[in-house]
């Protein structure tokens, strides 16, 4: 299975060999050493009887023909969820997990009612990727947009986020322009300044679902830790420093979220901050209820009346309609 033991394997081995081998997993896409031919023979024997490339992953078939979910295991038998949304204009993102579970606990989210079992390492995080793109290559496709959306708060497994970030970015690997990366949040203000500073393009999702802190305590439990005024004014923040706009994603829950003054105190609360409201109309099962299409409508042109920007589909690059952690349950 796909692990880290190849950092141990080349441990003496010069980091030019190491980008050589990197670019042979995540550019040449080899599944057989024996095909990595930029590698010297003993190395590529080494690696063969190593370090597999083989990565644990089933379909699991929506009967869709434009998008695909994949349930990848890890040699711990920890098992992720990714989604694979292939659009008619070309696009292909893919949703991706940070965690195996998540320890927000937000009260809407079916990730959350699995606890938290572990972050993921990066090459784990890479490894879903690479799991799409080889059925991609295959039909002359690439991955061009990928979202932190799947299972877990990207921000809490940080450095093995960024880690496959880079590496998703380098020309020489997977090659996917920094603005076509999306991280969706729950709303952690000194990761999201720290974000903001590490001087990239990135688009910041942030799943604020509430217009004040008591409701907010109420459907986000772990994340409400972060008064929602912090949380706005590292979105400011990150919107100074990287000039990108930012995508509140809001969970209408009926009766709970859902009335024209909790959208009248959202616009007042987030009017100077470059950004828009994404609203995602709850879709699951539980204790909650999607609102009525009236209820929706009345919300949303609560906020355009404000002159605040509305879409209720996601805009980073694809459909998708799902805060963090949900998208991987509701889209299929
Ligand atoms: S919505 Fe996101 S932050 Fe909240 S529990 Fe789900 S995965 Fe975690």
């Amino acid at each position: 299975m796909f692990n880290n033991n190849i950092i141990k394997l080349l441990i003496d081995e010069p980091a030019y060999r190491h980008r050589q081998v990197l670019s042979e997993i995540y550019s040449n896409l080899v599944e057989d050493w024996d095909k990595a031919t930029t590698l010297p023979l003993e190395l590529r024997k080494k690696l063969k009887e190593n370090f597999s490339l083989e990565i644990k992953g089933k379909i699991i078939n929506s009967g869709r023909s434009d998008s695909l979910k994949a349930v990848i295991e890890f040699d711990d038998r920890i098992f992720v969820e990714s989604v694979l949304l292939k659009h008619k204009d070309g696009r292909n993102t893919v949703c991706v997990s940070s965690q195996a579970g998540c320890v927000m606990d937000c009260m809407f989210c079916t990730t959350a009612s699995t606890g938290f079992v572990r972050n993921l390492y990066s090459y784990e995080i890479l490894a879903q990727l690479l799991f799409f793109l080889r059925i991609l290559n295959k039909e002359n496709k690439r991955i061009t947009n990928v979202v932190f959306m799947g299972m877990g708060e990207p921000l809490i497994n940080y450095e093995n986020v960024m880690e496959a970030i880079r590496i998703l970015n380098n020309k020489n690997f997977f090659n996917i322009g920094q603005r076509k990366i999306s991280v969706s949040t729950s709303g952690i203000p000194s990761k999201i300044k720290k974000l903001a500073d590490e001087g990239l393009q990135l688009n910041l999702a942030i799943s604020i679902n509430a217009s004040n802190d008591k409701t907010r305590r109420a459907i986000m439990p772990g994340a409400s830790k972060y008064p929602l005024e912090e949380i706005f004014d590292s979105a400011r923040y990150y919107f100074k420093i990287t000039g990108r706009r930012i995508m509140f994603e809001y969970v209408l829950l009926r009766g709970i979220n859902d009335k024209e003054e909790d959208a009248l105190e959202l616009s007042e609360k987030i009017k100077d901050i470059e950004s828009f409201v994404n609203i995602i109309p709850f879709n699951g099962e539980g204790i909650y209820k999607k609102p009525s299409a009236r209820t929706i409508n009345t919300f949303k042109d609560a906020l355009l009346r404000q002159k605040i920007s509305v879409t209720q589909r996601y805009e980073f690059g694809s459909d998708i309609k799902a805060a963090c952690g949900q998208l991987v349950f509701k889209f299929l």
